[in-house]
């Protein structure tokens, strides 16, 4: 992706949109090296596009200098690739003119329509288009230049998962989800890891846009995870910083700072200022809606020149919008006002849709602040329209995400056994390899399939109430999954505030989980966690709840516990997590033990939702982590009196 890619994600995806359930995402453009380009100057110059794009202009200038003037006739395969990495390079410091201007001047080169670097240069083009006509019209340039590749060659699905992120821009997220789903299980079953990450970046983006953050939470970690192992260090930054945004709009504030934190780290460390900027007005939205007023101010300033010079007005305004949220909470509505009527002057048409409603919001609080109550009327009235016609889409939009996720995957699979019947009839051999890579890919997404199954209508009550079970659980342990867990934890809770009694959650996190799948397999991870269901089961009241909250992520909702007893209950997993043996070869592993961290909170200190109290634990777990692991901490959030935060 790059920070093209993460610059229209950025323009898209919102400010305030915490605010809203969903946040119209997206941002396209070809991945750094999905296609298999071959040309010697290209393959020395990508991974300097990555690292430093202004270096890499630079290089390229340089390198064009010294080719002779007949180059385009003698060489041009060395010319189109020096245009290729400019184009890329320009598309990473997200100067979408130039980059587009590069990409055409390379494709005017190369005839043939199925060589690499011709495809890597057509996504180049596309990718520097954002309004929905301009990308119609790429769309149909990649859609011909597919229909003379192998279909589910890595061209093909690099070019497919293309596809899916510039469907995702043109609000055609259903369509988007279904290329990109083909693309992604695809690429597993022909074993093509470079197209796989494109389709789960897609896919993050895409879910990201339906409102699905757990899922898109998913795929942008194994996005992540290639870009550790390959140094891409701007796919790297853009990835966490979206990783940031999904923790964000989840509520899990620390998270999402630290996340900032480290995309901006990364961009600044290659000269990218647009993404350095970028994280700078995540970070300080983040402060505001912690109330750390001052931190947030400094935050937003630093993102402003950048942003000015830079192409996207409505980022701009964004940033003008928090800034005016700022003014307010420090007591200067008049300067808010000033800034918010600018921000709304064309009545935001300049701006991302999704992010005009909350300016009226804010625009209402200062004139209700300067007594302007017409003008606060008016502006409320604004907002509710704006926010209600959004989130009748949004719902929409998230039962569409499901519905088009499930199908997709039917649709794979019905193809995948009908070429397995035809592998049968030709060669036995052939077959036996095919039945494997089949399940290896249907073994994906079995768990997704599983919790969509809930939402067919299905007769049998039988199967009915089997399938209650199953979209209820985890299938790896057995345990009650996130969905299921949030509404035990809900009833929970509102029988315990009704009735005024205490009630405790503990937020559990492994420690070092990757070492233990790194150094021991995958499998031995998935042991410890079955195991620790396994375990728990005994070392738990009636009316407790364990349930898997994510990954190696578990929520613990203790009914009328104090902290006290709570410590107790939290200690208990933690011996009985100790005593795990790690299925592991001999000395294969450094971590001596099985450790967790936990974050405590209670009703006690006055959260009245799930929300606001996992929030608050997941707070507690951060500092926990924050302390060196294996520790819990409890929410600090508590009341005055509270004991100290301890160790486990
Ligand atoms: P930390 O101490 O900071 O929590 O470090 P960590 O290594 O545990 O990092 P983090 O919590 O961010 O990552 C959790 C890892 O757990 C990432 C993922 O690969 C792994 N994981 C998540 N779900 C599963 C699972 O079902 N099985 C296995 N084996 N691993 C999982
Ligand atoms: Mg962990
Ligand atoms: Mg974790």
């Amino acid at each position: 992706m790059g920070a093209h890619r993460f610059n229209r994600r950025a323009t898209l995806l919102g400010s305030a949109a915490a605010l809203l359930l969903c946040a119209w995402a997206p941002g396209p453009a070809a991945r750094a090296g999905c296609f298999d380009v071959r040309a010697p100057i290209y393959r020395e110059l990508r991974p300097l596009v990555m690292q430093n794009p202004s270096r890499a202009l630079a290089e390229v200038k340089a390198r064009m200098a010294a080719l002779p003037p007949e180059a385009a006739q003698s060489e041009p395969g060395t010319l189109a690739a020096l245009y290729a990495v400019r184009a890329s390079a320009f598309g990473e410091l997200t100067l979408t003119h130039p980059q587009r201007a590069a990409a055409r001047a390379g494709l005017a080169l190369l005839h043939d329509p199925t060589d690499p670097l011709r495809l890597e240069l057509l996504a180049n083009y596309g990718s520097s288009f954002s309004s929905p006509a301009t990308i119609t019209k790429a769309l149909v340039e990649i859609k011909r230049a597919r229909a003379l590749l192998p279909p589910g060659s890595r061209s093909d699905l690099c070019l497919e998962a293309d596809q899916g992120f510039m469907n995702t821009l043109r609000n055609r997220t259903s369509l988007a989800i279904r290329e990109l789903t083909q693309a992604y299980m695809q690429s597993i079953a022909n074993k093509l890891p470079m197209a796989r990450v494109m389709a789960s970046e897609g896919l993050a983006v895409a879910l990201r846009s339906m409102g699905d953050d757990h899922e898109a939470l998913n795929y942008i970690r194994q996005q992540i995870e290639w870009d550790k192992a390959h140094h891409a260090s701007d796919d790297l930054s853009g990835g966490i910083y979206f990783k940031g945004e999904i923790l964000r709009a989840m509520g899990r504030y620390h998270r999402a700072i630290a996340a900032l934190r480290q995309a901006r780290a990364i961009s600044s460390s290659v000269g990218d200022q647009q993404g350095t900027a970028y994280s700078n007005l995540r970070i300080c939205e983040i402060n505001i809606a912690l109330k750390r007023y001052a931190t947030a101010r400094r935050e937003c300033e630093r993102a402003v020149p950048v942003l000015t010079a830079g192409e996207v007005a409505s980022m701009i305004k964004e940033t003008h919008v928090q800034l005016a949220r700022i003014d307010l909470a420090q007591g200067h509505p008049r300067r808010a006002l000033q800034l918010l009527n600018h921000v709304l002057d064309k009545h935001g048409a300049d701006m991302v849709a999704f992010t005009v409603a909350p300016a009226y919001l804010v625009r209402a609080e200062a004139n209700a602040a300067l007594h302007h109550y017409s003008g606060a009327y008016h502006d409320l009235s604004t907002y509710i329209r704006l926010y209600t016609a959004q989130n009748r889409g949004n719902q929409t939009r998230l039962r569409d995400a499901l519905e088009v996720r499930f199908q997709a995957k039917q649709e794979f699979q019905r193809n995948a056994v009908l070429r397995r019947k035809l592998q049968v009839a030709s060669d036995e051999a052939i077959k036996q390899k095919q039945l494997l890579l089949w399940m290896e890919a249907a073994g994906v997404g079995g768990a997704l399939v599983i919790a969509l199954l809930s939402y067919i209508v299905i007769a049998d009550r039988r199967h009915r109430r089997q399938l209650v079970v199953l979209a209820n659980s985890d299938p790896l342990t057995g345990m009650p999954n996130r969905g299921c867990t949030a509404q035990l934890a809900t009833a929970a809770l509102i029988e315990a505030l009704e009735q005024s009694r205490p009630l405790t959650v503990a937020l559990i996190d492994f420690d070092y989980f990757k070492t233990i799948n790194d150094q021991c397999g995958h499998a031995a991870g998935d042991h410890v966690l079955r195991e620790f269901a396994h375990l728990s089961r005994g070392a738990l009241r009636a009316g407790d709840v364990l349930g898997r909250w994510g990954g190696e992520e578990f929520l613990l909702v203790l009914p009328d516990a104090t902290l006290d007893s709570a410590l107790a209950t939290v200690e208990r997993l933690r011996v009985l997590a100790l005593g795990i043996q790690i299925p592991c070869p001999e000395g294969k592993i450094t971590l001596p033990r099985v450790t967790f961290s936990a974050g405590l909170a209670s009703t006690a200190d006055g959260a009245r939702t799930l929300d606001e109290i996992v929030a608050r634990a997941d707070v507690a777990l951060y500092e926990a982590k924050d302390a060196g692991r294996d520790a819990v901490r409890i929410s600090r959030a508590r009341a005055l009196g509270a004991p100290a935060p301890r160790r486990a």
